[in-house]
């Protein structure tokens, strides 16, 4: 018979500390002195630490030694602090990690058994002061009538995947909102930010412009050198319009070789004056084609629109305003920024 198979014979009680050693028979009590010794032996060793908690007194009931690793707190000094205080935040796995502020009502159903199995990551303070996060998966722990009288668990320092798994989140979050090409916003991206200054202005009364700048005769550049030479142009006619901007200005690949640019507090003069800045630094700078690095001479044209607190335009009027100059600066020579829409009428 095994030693496990002998101790499992053995009544329950036995297993609890206060029963003495006198009281066990000679055999078992020197195999469960050398079980106990083994399990302290892979509890100190193991990246894991165990738990079980009394619910009468919210106390560790038995805490592995890995806990020193872990925390920097001995069991000892772990069962007398109350582990909450280390505690800095604490998201609920089960229910799509949301964040918990108040304990209460998860306590009293943890405590009821409603909640089968309880796993939850926090955020905690070591001993010397990291910030560490641990995870928390533990089952309700019942007395021999069948209530539930704590829980028994485990917790894992998973501070690296919590680190992986937010960069990931970040990457995640921003391909959503950007342009793969050029690393500029996206077509969402302008009009979802487009949209809330425009809402943003009636609050505050002031005003947003928007330009949109499309390249002249691209399709020759393309036809001319290719296709990987014309994405090269895009990729660096973003770095231009972006150079030209402030850090509170949005610029946006809308589409192909169309960029929008949102520059918000800014009236119609001002804005202009971005649009011949961009179009004079395309103009100038000096782009390159191919292997044979040839000179490439490209310009944009550039329409430009603005909205004012209180006319409650909408983003797509916006849009369409800007654009119609936009044809109008293509169709009276390109290379040109275009603020209104006479010249469409001869
Ligand atoms: P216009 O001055 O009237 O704007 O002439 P255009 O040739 O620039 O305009 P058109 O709309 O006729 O052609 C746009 C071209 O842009 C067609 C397409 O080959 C090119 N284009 C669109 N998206 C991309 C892209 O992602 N990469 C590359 N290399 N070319 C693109
Ligand atoms: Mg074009
Ligand atoms: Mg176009």
């Amino acid at each position: 018979m095994s030693i496990l198979q002998k101790i499992r014979q053995f009544p329950a009680k036995s297993m609890r500390r206060n029963v003495p050693a006198t009281q066990i028979p000679g055999e078992i009590s020197k195999e469960i002195m050398e079980l106990q010794d083994e399990i302290k032996f892979l509890t100190s060793y193991s990246s894991d630490t165990i738990y079980r908690l009394r619910y009468d007194t919210m106390s560790y009931d038995y805490i592995s030694p890995s806990i020193v690793r872990l925390l920097g707190f001995t069991e000892e000094e772990v069962k007398r602090l109350n582990f909450r205080s280390l505690i800095l935040e604490t998201r609920i796995v089960t229910s799509g990690m949301k964040k918990v502020d108040s304990f209460a009502e998860l306590e009293k159903r943890r405590k009821s058994g409603d909640v089968n199995k309880w796993q939850a990551d926090y955020l905690v303070r070591t001993r010397d002061g990291r910030k560490i996060w641990i995870s928390d998966i533990s089952y309700p722990w019942f007395d021999e009538a069948g209530r539930i009288i704590g829980s028994v668990g485990t917790l894992r320092d998973i501070t690296e995947r919590i680190g992986v798994e937010e960069k990931v989140r970040e990457e995640l979050a921003k391909i959503a909102h950007t342009d793969v090409l050029t690393d500029l916003a996206n077509r969402r991206e302008f009009f979802t930010r487009l949209d809330g200054e425009l809402k943003r202005i009636n609050r505050t009364h002031s005003e947003v412009s928007v330009i949109i700048a499309d390249i002249d005769h691209f399709k020759k550049v393309n036809d001319a050198f290719g296709h990987a030479t014309g994405d090269q142009v895009l990729m660096e006619i973003s770095g231009v319009i972006k150079s030209c901007l402030r850090d509170t200005d949005l610029a946006a690949r809308l589409g192909g070789e169309e960029f929008g640019i949102l520059l918000p507090e800014t009236p119609m003069e001002g804005a202009f004056w971005v649009a011949e800045r961009i179009r004079l630094a395309i103009a100038k700078h000096n782009f390159k084609a191919g292997d044979k690095q040839m000179p490439l001479g490209v310009t944009v044209s550039l329409g430009v629109a603005s909205a004012n607190a209180g006319e409650d335009l909408d983003c797509t009027e916006l849009y369409k305003m800007a654009d119609t100059r936009l044809y109008i600066a293509k169709n009276t020579g390109r290379n040109q920024v275009s603020i209104d829409e006479i010249d469409i009428m001869h």
